[in-house]
């Protein structure tokens, strides 16, 4: 259990270390950033960012969407993966938007989440980003980081939603989840390089005994594997990022003597 000093400490670090901390999805308005937030699901930013120029140009607002054409807009959104049910999603989540709330999005947590396709992170992304609503999205990253440090000890979303949202003013809400999810991406990876990081000493994973080896220029740390927990941790965080595999069809058998005699000729 970490003291409100601890936190507060971790968290005006995580602010030093990530000062332009904020979600990378690009939008103009709620509702875009609603589709985006949508369309992120098993995606990353960077390939949303990449489909909504032209989807927003097509589609600029719930009416628009709510009578897109599913065929064309599954064309649009084809790279982000899952396109038939997220352009499911959309028409439906539109058409709601339209029936109940005259195609403006609600700034409230009940309202958004009754939407299709939309769960409590992406309803906590446009509340805290676009409405101006505090909100703490929860997604593997802030899980990931948030345990290692000791802030939290669940891997349940919304245990850790409610557990950090008690541990800070709801004003630090929104940006605690940007500096934690980029912190996820940058520094506290699946191997994480603990040696670049200014809450290492707050941070459990890091006290408890999980090092890294000296920084390899330009190069990933592998853990060096303590004891117990740390042991532990260093085994959830190679399964979460297990090595690159050779595919099947590009596996070296080994040639048998006929087949080397052939090669030598
Ligand atoms: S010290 Fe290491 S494990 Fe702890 S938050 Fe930093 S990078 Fe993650």
């Amino acid at each position: 259990m970490k003291t409100s000093a601890s936190v507060t400490r971790i968290f005006d670090a995580l602010d030093r270390h990530h000062p332009g901390a904020d979600t990378e999805l690009a939008y103009s308005n709620a509702f875009e950033l609603l589709v985006a937030t949508m369309l992120s699901a098993q995606s990353t930013d960077a390939r949303v960012n990449l489909v909504t120029p032209a989807l927003f140009k097509r589609f600029p607002d719930a009416r628009a969407m709510a009578a897109a054409d599913g065929a064309e807009l599954e064309r649009l959104i084809l790279s982000t993966g899952f396109f038939r049910q997220k352009s499911k999603s959309l028409i439906g989540m539109s058409s709601l938007l339209l029936e109940r709330h005259g195609g403006e999005v609600p700034a409230s947590m009940a309202a958004l989440t009754a939407l299709p396709g939309v769960g409590r992170k992406t309803a906590n992304v446009v509340l805290g980003h676009a409405l101006g609503v505090p909100g703490l999205p929860v997604d593997r990253h802030v899980l990931r980081v948030a345990n290692r440090i000791g802030l939290v000890h669940s891997d349940d979303p919304v245990k850790v939603e409610v557990a950090l949202c008690a541990m800070l003013p709801p004003a630090r809400w929104t940006r605690a989840s940007d500096t934690l999810i980029l912190h996820g991406r940058r520094v506290c990876r699946p191997a994480p390089l603990c040696p670049r990081c200014n809450v290492r000493k707050d941070c459990d994973f890091y006290r408890t005994g999980a090092t890294t080896k000296p920084m390899k220029k330009g190069g990933s740390n592998r853990l060096r594997q303590g004891s117990g927990e740390s042991r532990r941790s260093a085994l959830r965080a190679k399964a979460e990022d297990p090595p690159l595999r050779r595919p099947a069809s590009q596996k070296k058998t080994p040639l048998t003597k006929k087949a080397k005699k052939r090669g030598r000729r």
